[in-house]
């Protein structure tokens, strides 16, 4: 059985915070992610993220470091909350200036807030001729939200995904945001987390991409994810470097699972292959007999 195992205060460092990008249609989401992960904002390693593994982490300047998911939009966080997943712990909203506040942005906000969530506002696209962010600000207003300049508590930041000016600046917020919430997890003892991708690669077989949330995470270890189950025999990072262990906030993906778990399904680990293996067909079963008796219906 899957036990919960209650971490002591002495065991539980920090961790970096996982964030997730969302914003309405074409407002720049994936331009953001995509200057995150190209750019040199990066200690060092400019243009190091050479993998495209559904969540990357980035180090700053200081040292400190953001894991993002890199799946733009709100529906892979729904599908993920749907599966009783919580991985987020900071949403950035991204608004266009030269636009408004979409119904997309408002849902956005609304699944940031029913999380509990807290949200950094990006407004984007500021090196556009057009561009109006105070118009954007006073429409945040006007929902209640007000942000710093505004006199409120909610962090913005101007930015241009394209150019790159403010997404410094942006990352030191979330950074900011992240110490007021005093993210930790116990990095020993066995690893659990969510599954943020899943595919088969002609080549290497099933391949996850997984989010450790807590434990360390190593080459050799039994893993339970959704109905698959198997040893790990490899870890990849985003930069394509294999692994042998990782700890706590980062994203990996691992080799050796015996199908494709769901996006938002958990994974522990196990001391025993043959319990993992028990309940991962216990599980295909049940999902078998469930799906036979909604075809019935
Ligand atoms: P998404 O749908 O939110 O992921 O938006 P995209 O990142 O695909 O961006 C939509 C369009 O806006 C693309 O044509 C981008 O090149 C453009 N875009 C994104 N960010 C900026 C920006 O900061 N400045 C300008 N001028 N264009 C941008």
């Amino acid at each position: 059985a899957i036990v919960e195992q209650v971490d002591s205060p002495e065991d539980l460092k920090p961790r970096a915070p996982i964030v997730t990008v969302m914003g309405h249609v074409d407002h720049g989401k994936t331009s953001l992610l995509d200057y995150i992960r190209k750019e040199n904002v990066i200690a060092g390693e400019s243009g190091g993220i050479t993998q495209h593994i559904g969540a990357y982490a980035v180090t700053l300047d200081n040292d400190q470091k953001i894991s993002f998911l890199d799946t733009p939009g709100h529906e892979a966080f729904t599908a993920m909350r749907a599966r009783g997943a919580q991985v987020t712990d900071i949403a950035i909203i991204v608004i266009a200036a030269d636009d408004a506040i979409m119904p997309q942005t408002k849902e956005a906000i609304s699944h940031a807030q029913a999380a509990g969530v807290p949200i950094v506002f990006a407004i984007n696209k500021v090196d556009k001729p057009t561009a109006n962010p105070e118009k954007i600000k006073d429409g945040l207003a006007q929902m209640n939200l007000l942000v710093e300049d505004w006199g409120g508590k909610i962090q913005s930041q101007d930015i241009s995904a394209k150019t790159g000016a403010g997404v410094k600046e942006l990352l030191e917020k979330v950074l900011l945001e992240a110490e007021l919430l005093e993210l930790t997890a116990n990095p020993s003892r066995l690893a659990s987390g969510t599954v943020v991708e899943a595919f088969l690669d002609k080549g290497r077989g099933y391949v996850s991409t997984v989010l450790v949330q807590t434990g360390t995470l190593k080459i050799g270890d039994y893993v339970l994810a959704g109905t698959c189950s198997g040893k790990i025999k490899a870890m990849q990072d985003e930069r394509g470097n294999l692994v042998k262990e990782v700890g706590p906030s980062r994203p990996i993906s691992i080799l050796g699972l015996d199908g494709a778990p769901q996006a938002g399904d958990k994974f522990n680990v196990f001391e025993d292959e043959r319990e993992a293996k028990q309940i991962a067909t216990k599980r295909s079963q049940l999902q078998r007999e469930q799906s036979v008796r909604t075809q019935r219906h």
